[in-house]
């Protein structure tokens, strides 16, 4: 595996507030990262921090090993992280030439990129002209013009209707495709599972969890029960050493396993101990109800 991005216990403070609070990942070649969570997370500031466009507090940050100097390591980076800035009266081309002119790249990769956006055809039409989908397309290609290793979007479909959140999505699995490793922001959870491998999940700053996305779904379920003996039945639930945390939710138990169980093996074990069941459902976590677990679970700090 080859890390191209690593942070260290990085932090950032506003005045009191605490907009990055110790945090710790790192991203590896190939792989397509989201940073989740509500908006005010701490999310911009941290793509922020590592752009070097934000002054850390404290912590550090290291690209590609440590091997290249931050200003070198940029220059292998990708990224929009504002809203797109073009020149209106110039044609997607003229203003992706200029960008060349700017970073010193070569202009024969203007059109390979207009097409990885769906817009060469609208290669010769005013900036002014374009649909605000279309504004964000052309950013992403002139963040592709020097062959990124890695590309970094902030919040890439926000204010886009349904067709131009489709689209960028499309654009962002394609690039993945091509081996291109992708770190993107974004306070939506669909977003994040349907183009993302893998996840850091923040909130107030403070890392929640971070591993592959497939695998936050991946627990063990629950099961949900009642008994007319409702306190015994939680007694015999907590011996059970494949059952962990349970919650008592009016009047229905909610057991959560540490261990792989089928509803026939908890139910001849209670049985087994007296106890007959009225109610016994097993149910799996989806992403959405994991993910409000998370970030619930600190709500009280
Ligand atoms: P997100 O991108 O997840 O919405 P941000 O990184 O923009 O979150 O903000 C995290 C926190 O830091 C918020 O509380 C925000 O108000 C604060 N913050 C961000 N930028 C500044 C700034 N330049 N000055 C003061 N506070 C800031
Ligand atoms: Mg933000």
């Amino acid at each position: 595996m080859e890390t191209i991005l690593s942070l260290n216990n990085l932090t950032k403070r506003f005045g009191k507030v605490t907009a990055v609070d110790n945090l710790s990942f790192s991203i590896e070649k190939g792989n397509v990262y989201g940073i989740l969570g509500p908006n005010g997370s701490g999310k911009s500031t941290t793509l922020g921090m590592v752009l070097n466009v934000v002054n850390k507090t404290s912590g550090d940050f290291k690209w590609f090993n440590g091997k290249l100097s931050t200003h070198e390591a940029l220059k292998k980076v990708g990224a929009i992280i504002e809203h797109p800035n073009f020149y209106p009266y110039m044609t997607a081309e003229q203003n992706l030439a200029l960008v060349c002119k700017i970073k010193g790249t070569n202009r024969d990769k203007i059109h390979e990129k207009l097409e990885i956006v769906g817009l060469l055809d609208r290669k010769d039409s005013k900036f002014k002209t374009f649909s605000l989908g279309m504004k964000q397309r052309l950013a992403i290609a002139s963040a592709l013009l020097n062959d990124p290793e890695i590309l970094i979007l902030d919040e890439p479909t926000n204010g886009l209707d349904p067709q131009g959140i489709h689209q960028i999505r499309e654009i962002i699995r394609k690039i993945a495709a091509g081996g291109t490793t992708i770190l993107l922001a974004s306070h939506l959870l669909d977003e994040v599972e349907k183009v993302c491998s893998h996840v850091v999940i923040i909130r107030k700053g403070v890392k929640l969890y971070s591993g592959p996305v497939d695998e936050i779904i991946n627990s063990h379920g629950f099961f949900e029960l009642k008994a007319s003996d409702m306190q015994r039945l939680e007694e015999l639930l907590k011996d059970h050493p494949k059952i962990g945390k349970i919650t008592d939710k009016e009047g229905l138990l909610t057991a959560f396993l540490d261990d792989p169980m089928d509803a026939e093996e908890i139910n001849r074990y209670l049985f087994e101990k007296g106890l007959s069941l009225s109610y016994l459902i097993k149910r799996r976590e989806s992403l959405e109800e994991q993910f409000l677990q998370l970030t619930n679970q600190t709500s009280s700090n």
